[in-house]
């Protein structure tokens, strides 16, 4: 008889890992961010060039990490967030996989620097390929902040097939937009080749978007606002007449989590009807708050798809939700004359 199975190294694991949770550079800014925020920080700052692709920098003013965690989060499946698998029916934080530093780690050159807010002194910690390469003591303000560089130094195939960098950049600033739009109370800032691109500070929901997408925004939004035993939603549709021919500002968010949703992007669409002109899309930034245990996020590692418990209420809520406000704001049906 042979034997033929062996255990993977660690290394190996991880960068096969990585291969699901970190696409692109904006996969990063994603994961990072996600972290900063479960971390508690209330002003998150990103530094990236050339699209990420050389550098990624995000620093936080949340708890910071002990110098035994600063080691133990690159280690895969490592993670504060849950404790046994019931605590997935009771999710509060963004993060509990325990995977994106240690993906990250396996396929860039990563330094990270952090301190407890009751400490003196914090710890920097530098990794390559999985590989620590230093750690010691060091003088850091209170929080996190993790740089990334060369994004897929080792794996050419993947560094090759990133797309130019204004594709790449548009992609972190979705990210980044999607988060922002989560999290209006956090300040961000966004810089790129040293040129600010955001820089929010601390408001409402309404102020977050008009800050993000322009003065404009704020007359073409109608409130929208329900509350029932299985959702609570809050947020806004775009007054029709301002409906575009692309899909761009549509963003659904549960518990504080950007998602895709085909099934209840079709029941805006539905509350919409008579409406919209010919291939208009509403715009929507629409907030959902629902009972952890009546949602499983955990169907895919990017977690942006979500399985709802009671999907076919959800979409009769939310649509009768917004054709009340639409009503309520006297949006008239569009008379269209051509016909
Ligand atoms: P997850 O977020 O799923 O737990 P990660 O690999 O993203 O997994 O992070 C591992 C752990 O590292 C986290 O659970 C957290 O304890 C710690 N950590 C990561 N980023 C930060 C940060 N910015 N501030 C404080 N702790 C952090
Ligand atoms: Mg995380």
């Amino acid at each position: 008889m042979t034997d033929v199975i062996h255990l993977l190294p660690d290394h190996v694991a991880n960068q096969i890992a990585a291969g699901e949770v970190v696409q692109r550079p904006a996969s990063v800014i994603k994961e990072l961010l996600e972290n900063a925020i479960d971390a508690g920080g209330t002003n998150i700052k990103i530094l990236v060039k050339e699209a990420g692709k050389t550098l990624i920098q995000i620093t936080d003013n949340g708890k910071g990490m002990s110098t035994t965690d600063a080691r133990l989060c690159f280690e895969r499946h490592a993670t504060s967030k849950i404790n046994s698998a019931e605590d997935l029916f009771s999710l509060k934080t963004k993060g509990f996989r325990g995977e994106a530093l240690a993906s990250i780690a396996a396929i860039a050159h990563v330094e990270l620097k952090t301190r407890q807010q009751d400490e003196e002194v914090g710890t920097c910690i530098k990794i390559e390929g999985s590989e620590v390469i230093s750690q010691e003591v060091c003088v850091t303000p209170a929080g996190t902040t993790i740089c990334v560089k060369n994004l897929f130094y080792n794996i050419p195939a993947r560094r090759n097939f990133l797309k130019s960098d204004t594709v790449e950049l548009r992609h972190i600033i979705d990210e980044f937009q999607r988060v922002a739009l989560a999290h209006p109370n956090i300040q961000f800032s966004l810089l790129h080749n040293g040129s600010e691109l955001f820089q929010l500070p601390d408001t409402n929901f309404r102020q977050r978007i008009v800050n993000i997408f322009g003065g404009k925004t704020n007359e073409k939004l109608v409130p929208v606002e329900e509350n029932t035993a299985i959702v609570k939603i809050h947020g806004f549709v775009g007054k029709p007449e301002f409906a575009k021919k692309g899909r761009g500002e549509q963003f659904f968010f549960v518990n504080d989590r950007f998602i895709k949703s085909p099934y209840l992007n079709h029941a805006v669409t539905a509350a919409f009807e008579g409406l919209l002109k010919d291939k208009a899309y509403p715009s929507y930034f629409l907030y959902l708050d629902v009972d952890p245990k009546s949602i499983d996020i955990n169907i895919h590692p990017t977690k942006t798809e979500i399985k709802f418990d009671d999907e076919h209420a959800l979409y009769t809520i939310l649509r009768s939700a917004i054709k009340h406000s639409l009503g309520q704001f006297n949006v008239a049906p569009v008379l269209d004359f051509d016909r």
